[in-house]
């Protein structure tokens, strides 16, 4: 398969999109895949099914979607999956989105990624606009990445992330909190990250997707490690200037930044301005919540974009006002079906 090509600018619209709750949607993020060359534990049981390639969009289709969601006000687009450096070209997607940079429609083009495949693609990635990426790394113990991830080399991603920053993209460390197997290293892995001038976000494991196995085990408040990092660190609050779900504090004896994001303890919904695109069209507009709009068939149905503008702009008006995410011994089953790898986080 060939690339997308590089086609249509994306004009913003006069009507930017707002949900019933008021909230401004600026931000897609798309999972071009949900497959995976790793298989985290938290994140997918061992024997996923995925879904048929025939299933998904083309890529070419991918770019349609994003531009029409473009044209209609997002500023700000983040490829994820399953892993996104895994769908076979998709370098060509990332380069033909770009185009939306250089013109100005767009404010930031990224990736979230479990660094394994950087090495091969990190300087292409900054060459086609990407500033910043997120890498997921839980632990810096070898035996125990491959436990996590099931059959993970840690040293290929270190050699991503070291691939990133040579390039010159600025990378953010993203970390799940899980009980009994990196709480304790939090505080190395961090002052790793800060030492990298890296920032280092923690997150709050989410039940999503059957896993084979319940949550509660994994499961470790950010409030509880907060107040033990507190213990030893000096953590001050910067205000919040990211929009996003991240609480950011500021480590007096590292300097370097670290986030929270606690949607078990601390609900962000009340400002969300995203919405998020699986690689068959569907549209979830809340994380949390089983809903979802279906837009390869508007997609597909004409090649005119007015279908399909008008399927978003319906999506939204039903976008809901939050999640309700609950993980205790009454509540050890998924609170939605889909695993994270269908949405990408
Ligand atoms: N494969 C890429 C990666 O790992 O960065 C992108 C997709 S992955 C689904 C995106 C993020 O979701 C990762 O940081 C991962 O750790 C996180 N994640 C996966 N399952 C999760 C869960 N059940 N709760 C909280 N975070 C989860
Ligand atoms: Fe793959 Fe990312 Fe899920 Fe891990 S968290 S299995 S790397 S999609």
């Amino acid at each position: 398969m060939s690339g997308p090509a590089h086609n249509s600018i994306a004009v913003p619209t006069a009507s930017p999109m707002i949900d019933p709750f008021g909230r401004s949607i600026s931000y897609l993020r798309v999972s071009v895949t949900d497959r995976c060359d790793l298989r985290c534990f938290y994140c997918m049981s061992e024997d996923m099914t995925f879904l048929p390639k025939s299933d998904l969009l083309t890529l070419e289709e991918l770019d349609r979607l994003c531009s029409t969601f473009i044209a209609k006000g997002v500023r700000k687009l983040r490829l994820t999956g399953g892993e996104p450096l895994v769908r076979r070209n998709v370098m060509s997607l990332v380069q033909s989105l770009s185009r939306h940079i250089e013109s100005g429609a767009l404010d930031e083009l990224t990736l979230t990624t479990n660094g394994s495949q950087l090495e091969r693609f990190a300087s292409e990635l900054k060459t086609h606009g990407v500033q910043r990426i997120n890498v997921s790394l839980d632990t810096l113990n070898a035996e125990k990445f491959r436990a996590i991830t099931r059959w993970g080399d840690l040293d290929k991603v270190l050699r991503g992330i070291e691939a990133a920053r040579n390039a010159g993209l600025k990378v953010k460390i993203n970390a799940v909190a899980l009980k009994n197997m990196n709480e304790d290293e939090i505080p190395s892995l961090m002052e790793w990250a800060h030492g990298k001038d890296m920032d280092l976000t923690l997150i709050e494991v989410m039940p999503m997707g059957d896993i084979g196995e319940g949550r509660i085990d994994q499961y470790l408040p950010l409030s509880l490690l907060r107040s033990r990092l507190a213990a030893r660190y000096t953590l001050t609050d910067l205000p919040d200037n990211t929009g996003g779900p991240a609480r950011y504090v500021r480590v007096s004896e590292t300097g370097g930044r670290l986030g929270f994001i606690t949607p078990m303890t601390h609900n962000f919904c009340e400002s969300c301005n995203r919405v998020r695109i699986t690689c068959t069209g569907t549209l979830h507009t809340c994380l949390g919540h089983e809903d979802s709009s279906d837009l390869r068939k508007p997609l597909r149905a004409s090649s005119e974009d007015t279908l399909l503008a008008a399927a978003i702009d319906r999506a939204i008006g039903l976008k809901p006002k939050g999640h309700d995410f609950i993980i205790d011994r009454r509540h050890n089953r998924p609170s939605v079906s889909r695993h994270m790898s269908v949405t990408g986080g």
